[in-house]
């Protein structure tokens, strides 16, 4: 069976009766047992796939009706809830943690006959970019095991990417969606703030972070939207979006929109490859016959420090619940007084989370919040405005995803910072609340490059459009495994 098709196809050829959801589930879930051991992109396995695939098979054959994804495996990220198993944000402190809930994602989802394969690894309390910060081990690019899939979705990338499930879920609170799809070849997308529910995804900075679906190609996105988008009475920040289908008309032709350039994700820092992936990207929209021209983001200057001031603020106060009394370990009070036994406690966390959440004990502080915290709060606003005057000219803005290429395993674990400089091009569209995706377009010595493209807020069904005339014109070589 051929497990290298994209969800719609999956789809059909359940409908059409070629595929059974049992025999596809199944030989998903050995592909997972003979490849997983080396890629890392499962924390944990749902051992009961194969039997929940084989009743969807049963309902069809007694011609009950059946939900649009007609027994499609589907991996998720570690940090959104399924009831009943293991959400452990791939952090010490959660290896213990059982859902009591379903996500509204996975409830959606389910719903519609999904079936849930795995919860897939990434950077602890998804703080990262490379999945090196998850305490169980990191991710490898199936494209190059030596190179990181990026992060911190990358569990989800990789097992997109690998063939180890359909489709995925990840979480995006400055790229962590787009990146690791660009870096492995995948397609990611981060809605417009609001379009999708965030009830029971674990909050890391919850005034921007998004679920997002990687997919392997943007129509699959747009389906897995048309799943688990719209209004849900548990998070009063989502919009109501019903009657949208993102699928219809996505074949779409670009003709006359009008497309920025963003001078500074396009600059200095820029890898040459990446670059020049860029440039060509830029002539295939123009042969859709899309007008582009280069625009000015003045702020993104500001940008990944405003992200990284505002993120660790929020951080610091979602993760103060862990704390070995409402989550963490169970273990006994006796010979601790309070602060020594929270400071036990808190010691699970790993390096990079101990820093997000010292940085956000510090910036908000009294005295020190107007230097910091306002001043981010600022940028931020600054920014919007500014983008939002550049989308009352232009449809779309354009600029590679990353502006590196993938990169060795422990290459950047010990310098973090440059680990952060790599969000450039990514926390803008989470800091403006807009949609963005990355669509997989080159490929440099068999490393994957991605392109991005962002729109207006509730501009997403026409960013899916342009996705997807920008994917028609690459044709990119096979994952090697
Ligand atoms: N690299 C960014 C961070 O560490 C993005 C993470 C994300 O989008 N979850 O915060």
């Amino acid at each position: 069976m051929n497990l290298k098709i994209s969800a719609l196809e999956y789809v059909q050829g359940v409908k059409n009766g070629d595929i059974s959801a049992e025999d596809f589930v199944a030989q998903t879930m050995d592909r997972i047992k003979s490849i997983d051991n080396n890629l890392c992109a499962f924390l944990s396995i749902n051992a009961d796939a194969v039997i929940q695939a084989r009743e969807i098979d049963k309902k069809i054959k007694s011609g009950k009706k059946v939900g649009d994804c007609f027994g499609m495996p589907v991996s998720i990220k570690d940090n959104i809830c399924i009831k009943d198993s293991k959400t452990t944000c791939a952090s010490k402190m959660l290896e213990n943690y059982i859902s009591p809930y379903d996500a509204t994602v996975i409830k959606r989802l389910r719903q519609q006959d999904a079936i849930f394969v795995g919860k897939t690894n990434m950077d602890e309390f998804a703080m990262g970019f490379t999945t090196e910060f998850s305490a169980y081990g990191p991710s490898k690019n199936p494209w190059n095991q030596d190179y990181v899939p990026g992060g911190s979705s990358g569990g989800s990338a990789v097992s997109v990417g690998a063939f180890e499930c359909v489709a995925s879920l990840g979480s995006d609170t400055g790229g962590s969606v787009r990146n690791p799809a660009s870096f492995c070849s995948a397609v990611g997308y981060k809605p417009t703030y609001g379009l999708i529910s965030r009830y029971g995804l674990v909050s890391y900075a919850n005034s921007i972070e998004q679920i997002g679906p990687i997919c392997r190609t943007v129509k699959d996105a747009a389906f897995m939207l048309n799943m688990i988008s719209g209004v849900d009475s548990n998070d009063n920040t989502t919009i109501d979006s019903r009657g949208t289908d993102y699928l219809q008309d996505i074949e779409c032709d670009i003709e006359g929109k009008k497309i920025g350039i963003v001078k500074e994700m396009t600059g200095e820092g820029t890898d040459p490859a990446v670059l020049s992936a860029t440039k060509d990207a830029i002539s295939k929209l123009e042969g859709l016959g899309a007008i582009c021209e280069e625009v000015s983001v003045g702020m993104t200057k500001y940008s990944v420090a405003a992200y990284y001031t505002i993120t660790a603020t929020e951080a610091g106060s979602n993760l103060a619940r862990y704390d070995n009394l409402r989550y963490g370990y169970d273990f006994p009070l006796e010979g601790y007084e309070y602060n020594s036994y929270i400071a036990k406690a808190r010691r699970n966390f790993g390096p990079e989370v101990t820093r997000r959440i010292i940085i956000g004990g510090f910036v908000p502080s009294a005295g020190h919040a107007g230097r910091y915290f306002l001043k981010a709060l600022k940028v931020k606003s600054k920014l919007t405005k500014e983008v939002n005057e550049l989308f009352k000219r232009f449809d779309f803005l354009v600029s590679p995803t990353v502006p590196v290429l993938p990169f060795k395993l422990g290459e950047k674990i010990d310098d973090p910072v440059s680990l952060l400089a790599i969000d450039i091009n990514t926390v803008t569209a989470n800091l403006t609340a807009k949609p963005a995706v990355s669509v997989p377009f080159s490929n440099h010595n068999g490393l994957p490059i991605g392109i991005q493209l962002m729109a207006d807020s509730l501009q997403d069904k026409s960013l899916l459009q342009a996705a997807y005339a920008l994917e028609q014109t690459v044709s990119l070589p096979e994952v090697p495994i």
